[in-house]
């Protein structure tokens, strides 16, 4: 073992340490530490005044009690998260998820991720996540308010403008949004609209903001395409979820040119060999709030399978937007022999630890999550800049920065990852050039 092996092996030690019982954190943190060798290799510095233990160690975590009351009038009670993770380059920025699989140990690597997320973007940004284990799935609308509301009472005073400004995620749209808001705006008798993002049009929300991690994730996929001289006009795509960021995957994917074969959610998957019909899927999920199996008794040619997975499907391209560790590496040994050459991260880690070692192997082209779904939280920092500024700017005109975005975070991640002799691996690439930029913030701004 190297002398930098176990130096990083005593960093991620101490972590497994202090931090029992969150397997997605360590797996997270795990991946970033991996990355970061060569880079301690080349500069000790970034060692310094205990930077890798700060950076693994949240600034502030917040876990607070929710209850609210039910339809039949019972007390329900839930428990609420915020992470602050780390705000050297910005305010802590990142989604609220609302799903019973929410613990502190998700909130910890998603706002881990967050960190190297935001910095890519090149704007002002610092990572945080919060969240909570209510299950949004079968509550009346009088119900997700309150419990809305309930949330709000406690995370109100943790949160602003120049503070932490949370976002929607798993579970949380923009009626939850909605709901957060206006308790925000009650609690502290100020319509403060840099205090959230992902609002309503009306009320200080952006164009292009609910299409953004979607349209920004084909983005990146399409620069990893065009990097090896193909495009997505033809080819076969596999999205799956069918949530916000599946929906607008599909839609700009197939906008381009693609086919997209087969989409999904927690209960099964679809097969569409002729594509996706995006207006029927956008009825079914966003207006109707229905299952896919709604989709398949309304489409023509669409098919819906509980057995085996969406991954058997036969594609050139797959873009998993559901939940993390969803495609393990049986999964993407079937994917490659079914003949798919790219894959890019909708979803937060949706591969495991495994799958990316698979797909490393295989020479397979991979954007990792905090590289190719930054397009939401960018899109997010644009809707506060004109949330500052007073100002509101057309869907093309967004969209077209969104899309300038993207297309250097692949540029960044691609070149970093050459300039440490690790051509293509977009892991090591967004890694490091999401860790330098925060790295050297810390350090200008010492010991805290
Ligand atoms: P949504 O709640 O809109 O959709 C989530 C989708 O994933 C649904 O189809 C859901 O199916 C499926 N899903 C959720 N949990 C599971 C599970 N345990 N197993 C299988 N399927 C599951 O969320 P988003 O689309 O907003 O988020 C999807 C992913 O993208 C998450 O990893 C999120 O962190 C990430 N992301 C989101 C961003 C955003 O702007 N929204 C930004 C960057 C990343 P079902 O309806 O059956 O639960």
């Amino acid at each position: 073992m190297s002398a930098i092996d176990q130096e990083v092996a005593g960093y991620y030690d101490k972590l497994l340490k202090r931090n029992a019982g969150e397997p997605e954190f360590h797996q997270a943190v795990a991946e970033v530490l991996d990355s970061l060798k060569i880079v301690l290799e080349k500069d000790p510095h970034y060692a310094d005044y205990g930077l890798i233990e700060r950076l693994c160690e949240p600034e502030r975590q917040i876990i607070f009690r929710v209850p609210w009351m039910d339809d039949n009038n019972n007390i329900r009670v839930n428990r609420g998260f915020r992470v602050q993770f780390n705000s050297a380059l910005g305010p802590y920025k990142g989604g609220l998820r609302f799903h019973p699989s929410v613990n502190l140990g998700v909130i910890k690597f998603l706002g881990f991720e967050q960190i190297f997320k935001n910095s890519l973007t090149g704007l002002p940004i610092g990572g945080g996540k919060g969240g909570s284990d209510f299950d949004p799935k079968g509550k009346s609308e009088g119900e997700i308010m309150r419990f809305c509301q309930s949330f709000m009472t406690e995370l109100w005073r943790h949160i602003g403008e120049y503070r932490d400004v949370p976002a929607g995620d798993i579970g949380v749209g923009g009626r939850e949004i909605g709901f957060l808001f206006g308790q925000y705006r009650r609690l502290v008798n100020q319509h403060e609209s840099g205090v959230l993002t992902g609002k309503g049009l009306t009320w200080g929300g952006s164009l292009a903001r609910t299409e953004a991690t979607g349209y920004g994730t084909v983005y990146f996929t399409n620069e990893m395409l065009k990097a090896k001289g193909e495009s997505l006009d033809g080819a076969r795509v596999i999205v799956s979820g069918s949530g916000n960021v599946a929906i607008y995957a599909i839609a700009k994917a197939q906008e381009l040119g693609a086919t997209v074969v087969g989409f999904s959610d927690s209960s099964g998957w679809v097969e569409t060999p002729n594509g996706v019909d995006v207006e029927l899927l956008r009825d079914v999920k966003e207006r109707r709030r229905e299952r896919v199996t709604s989709y398949v008794e309304d489409a023509t040619g669409a098919t819906y399978h509980e057995d085996g997975s969406i991954w058997d499907l036969k594609a050139d391209v797959a873009l998993p937007c559901a939940t993390q560790n969803e495609l393990n590496a049986d999964h993407a040994r079937t994917l490659i022999a079914n003949g798919v050459r790219y894959v890019a991260e909708g979803a937060n880690m949706p591969s495991t630890a495994d799958a990316v070692e698979v797909f490393r192997e295989a020479k397979i082209s991979f954007g990792p999550g905090k590289a190719a779904n930054a397009g939401g939280v960018a899109t997010s920092a644009l809707e506060m800049q004109q949330n500052a500024s007073r100002d509101s700017w057309s869907f093309d005109y967004t969209d077209e920065r969104l899309h300038k975005i993207m297309s250097n975070i692949f540029k960044v991640a691609k070149n970093t990852a050459a300039e440490y002799g690790r051509e293509g691996d977009y892991v090591v690439g967004a890694n490091i050039a999401g860790f330098t930029k925060v790295a050297d913030a810390m350090l200008a701004q010492g010991v805290i």
